[in-house]
């Protein structure tokens, strides 16, 4: 058993903005199942506070002239123990975690995490007296990645594990932040956190970490690569023999067709009829016609380049024109949540947007859709098309990142071994997507072969049973690497 920090900007249910929150809400639990004594390090934000129950105060201390107290609470539904860094002057404020009310990043957000990554260093130190020491620190993305660098100096450290959720967000400010900060000068250094004049929270995962992983092994091997490298692919390379995929799993308890309390009907694989009570729901609540046979395809996701939006938008008009609904669940980019808004004026009976974050309404889209769209430019895992897959909803994905991992074409020779669950898009444009969706349709209006897709989508096993496992491995590599560092 090793005792375990796992440190994360949002963990589901507490915040969540995105596939980091359901990872930091399932994988501690997943570790702690399997005898971990893991601890949960999170940002007091008022979504979290309103949430929790009996707090009980840990320690306290003054990080850059803020009072942080620590507080104790345990992640619901769990026995997995949640430490809450509440620093009101960086924590206490309304909406997204990262974003004012304009949808820019908070213009103090460099002190806020590394307010948030010195408190987890003193714990990581056993400098708080909590009697507590881990042995390794698991950090997740940028808003962690100060952790490694500021542990990498110091005597009788933990082992460090950084996981890559996204490399598209480095954390990136200037070099006056670096002073204001107050950071040990050698940091400044293109081997340390410097990145072309700026200071990167992210090297710091990537540089000082005794293991890196990301969220999938294609996207592991993909960041090597300078078309997904995002300017760090050099740096991955000269890390390659510590840099591994390991691909997230789902929570079945949240995301389960045969429980879940957001659906108009439960179904599995035996009651598979069932399905269609929630697409006959969905089609009630957004006034599309009622009809059980039309196809109808979903989407969630954060309206961002990444997610494969413009290629959306290209084959729209043609989209539309075909046999089928669409309904798109999401927030982000004001000019991409425009456009779409525009096109489901002019088509009323075929695509429904809302726009906006709704956790229920994603549950039911799960379930209610024939076809779930997500062409993404890349993804590091992605976490819907696991959904749309436990919901036999089949998802149209690109070969790229965690979909190339965990979605197979329906091809000729696929769907005769019984191996395809889904449907690849392999090139990124609008001219492709509208090829495989043609081709998903083709196979939509034939029952039997639609039904034994559903089939193999739904019995395929994205638990955390194998992925946690992999986890334990890796904190035991990050140990042994530690100490042959130390010798
Ligand atoms: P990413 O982390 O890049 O946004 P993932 O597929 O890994 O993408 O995870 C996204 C998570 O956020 C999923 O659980 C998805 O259902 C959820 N999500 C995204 N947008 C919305 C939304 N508008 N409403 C509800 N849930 C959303």
């Amino acid at each position: 058993m090793s005792k375990i920090l796992y440190v994360s900007s949002e963990a589901f249910p507490l915040i969540k903005t995105g596939g980091l929150a359901d990872v930091a809400g399932s994988l501690p639990i997943a570790l702690s199942n399997l005898s971990e004594d893991i601890r949960l390090l999170l940002p007091a934000y008022p979504q979290v506070m309103q949430q929790t129950e009996n707090v009980k105060q840990l320690a306290s201390g003054t990080y850059y002239n803020f009072k942080v107290s620590l507080l104790e609470t345990q992640l619901p539904n769990s026995k997995v123990p949640v430490w809450l860094v509440h620093c009101p002057a960086a924590f206490d404020r309304p909406g997204s975690p990262y974003m004012d009310s304009d949808g820019q990043p908070w213009h103090d957000n460099a002190l806020r995490f590394a307010v948030f990554c010195k408190v987890a260093v003193d714990i990581a130190m056993n400098k708080l007296n909590l009697r507590w020491q881990p042995d390794i620190v698991h950090g997740n993305d940028w808003q962690s990645g100060l952790i490694p660098a500021l542990l990498q100096p110091c005597k009788q450290r933990p082992a460090t594990v950084f996981t890559i959720h996204n490399l598209a967000y480095q954390g990136l400010f200037n070099y006056q932040t670096f002073l204001d900060l107050e950071l040990p000068a050698e940091l400044w250094h293109p081997d340390a956190l410097e990145f072309h004049d700026q200071l990167s929270f992210i090297k710091g995962g990537l540089v000082f970490s005794d293991r890196i992983n990301a969220v999938s092994p294609t996207y592991a091997h993909e960041i090597l690569q300078p078309k997904y490298g995002n300017g760090l692919s050099g740096l991955l390379q000269h890390r390659q023999t510590r840099l591994s995929g390991i691909l997230n799993g789902i929570d079945h308890s949240i995301w389960n067709p045969a429980t879940d309390p957001h659906l108009a009907a439960c179904y599995d694989t035996t009651t598979l009829d069932q399905k269609s009570v929630n697409k006959l729901a969905l089609q009630k609540q957004f006034d599309l016609p009622i009809d059980a046979k039309i196809p109808l395809i979903g989407m969630i996701s954060r309206m961002v380049e990444q997610k494969g939006l413009d290629i959306i938008l290209q084959g729209m008009a043609e989209m539309l024109a075909m046999p089928l609904q669409l309904v798109i669940l999401g927030t982000g980019d004001i000019h991409y949540e425009m456009q779409l808004m525009e096109w489901s004026r002019k088509y009323p009976e075929r695509l429904k947007v809302i726009i906006g974050y709704n956790e229920p309404l994603s549950h039911l889209i799960e379930a209610g859709s024939d076809l779930f769209l997500m062409p993404s430019a890349f993804e590091p895992c992605g976490l819907n098309q696991l959904y749309s897959l436990r919901y036999g909803t089949l998802p149209i994905v690109r070969n790229v990142g965690g979909l190339a991992d965990t979605v197979i074409d329906a091809s000729k020779q696929n769907r005769a071994n019984a191996t395809a669950n889904g449907f690849v898009v392999t090139h990124q444009s609008s001219t492709a997507l509208l090829t495989t969706l043609k081709h998903a349709l083709t196979l939509y209006a034939l029952p039997e072969a639609w039904r034994q897709l559903q089939l193999t989508a739904m019995n395929g096993d994205f638990s955390w049973a194998h992925s946690a496992k992999h986890y334990i491995e890796l904190y035991q590599q990050a140990l042994a690497d530690r100490d042959q560092t130390a010798d």
